[in-house]
């Protein structure tokens, strides 16, 4: 995701923070300030990232879940809205499906235990009324937090928790395909819900949560959509043949000629024998002009070493090192490793549409 900042990583996944979750903490820090005063605003800051650590750790609950499957989480944003661990792929296997769903509120009912324990130990009271008025202490603060992210993604929406819950279990009777379309038109529904809601009680974050579960629930049931309709098909019956490629000597004005002529984006990038050296995309073009000058070569600006996918690899083995090579298209190379097509998103798309068309 644009515009997010790594600050660790932990067991293989990298910890992001995006930067409109910084700029809630400064805000936070700021209206707590004018408010209240310096000592508030302080206090605040620490509730909130400790708040925060605590999202952290659930969303680790669903990362060494998955792991134990063989399922890797490249990273883990921090957003506004909580974290999202974002998976490399769902395991087919509801049962999986199922424990990775669970593990995070597993982590977040465990913290629960803990600062249940630590309040009730130092005998302090834990059912207030506003966790955070001035008199509450940091452990209250943090647990009446930790209940309500435990009921709030529990609730049976996609993509929430418990709406992967519910979909695994639907998934056991009828099939991932209509579990997730029946799981995800429950989470839209919810999002509308919760954003009528919103509105009414006039509770910005509550709608801006309801837009991302909307946009979740949606995203979700297409790509489930997209890895059913590519069942048994092979890159070779998938991918773009007819095809411009450009020389790795080339300068980038060459390659603007090239670009503004015709339909194609993405050119794989060839030596003089043939051999694939990489990928031009419009961004790595765009990219290059700005930073090296029309002059410069195609091989400054180009993404070298570009994974190459075989014909007979599957449709969904393909589209998934799409998707984590971070291009929109990659290059298609034989056993002999000469260029034979390339597998683009758009195409992606079009093989979709032709498929939904044929029923
Ligand atoms: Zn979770």
């Amino acid at each position: 995701m644009r515009w997010s900042y790594t600050i660790g990583r932990f067991a293989g996944t990298d910890v992001k923070v995006h930067v409109t979750f910084m700029l809630l903490v400064v805000w936070l820090a700021y209206y707590q300030y004018q408010r209240a005063g310096t000592a508030a605003a302080v206090e605040y800051t620490i509730f909130f990232l400790l708040f925060f650590l605590c999202i952290v750790l659930h969303e680790f609950g669903h990362i060494r879940m998955a792991s134990r499957f063989g399922v890797r989480t490249p990273d883990v944003i921090l957003l506004p809205i909580g974290g999202v661990a974002r998976l490399e792929r769902i395991p087919e296997e509801p049962r999986q499906e199922l424990l990775i769903a669970l593990a995070g509120p597993a982590v977040t009912l465990a913290i629960i235990v803990l600062l249940f324990l630590a309040a009730v130990g130092t005998g302090q009271d834990v059912l207030v009324s506003d966790p955070l008025a001035g008199n509450v202490s940091l452990v209250v603060q943090l647990l009446v937090s930790n209940v309500l992210v435990l009921v709030f993604n529990l609730f049976p929406a996609f993509p929430l928790d418990g709406g992967r819950v519910l979909r695994s279990l639907l998934a056991r009777k009828m099939g991932l395909a209509k579990a997730t379309r029946i799981a995800g038109s429950i989470g839209q529904i919810f999002a509308v819900v919760l954003g009528i809601v919103g509105v009414m009680l006039q509770a910005p974050l509550m709608m801006l949560v309801a837009f991302f579960i909307f946009l979740g629930a949606g995203s979700e049931a297409s790509a489930v959509a997209t890895r059913m309709a590519g069942r048994g098909l092979q890159v070779a019956q998938m991918m773009v043949t007819d095809f411009r490629t450009i020389p790795v000597h080339a300068t980038l004005s060459q390659a603007v000629d090239l670009l503004l002529s015709g339909e194609q984006r993405e050119f794989p990038v060839v030596d003089n024998l043939g051999r694939t050296e990489g990928i031009l995309t419009r961004d790595n073009l765009i990219r290059g002009l700005s930073r090296h000058g029309p002059e410069s070569t195609v091989a400054q600006a180009m993404t070298p070493a570009a994974p190459t996918v075989t014909p007979t690899l599957s449709f969904q083995e393909a589209l998934e090192r799409l998707r984590s090579s971070g291009l929109p298209a990659l290059p298609v190379g034989d056993a002999g490793g000469s260029l034979v097509g390339m597998r683009t998103l758009d195409n992606n798309t079009d093989q979709l549409l032709v498929q939904r068309a044929r029923g």
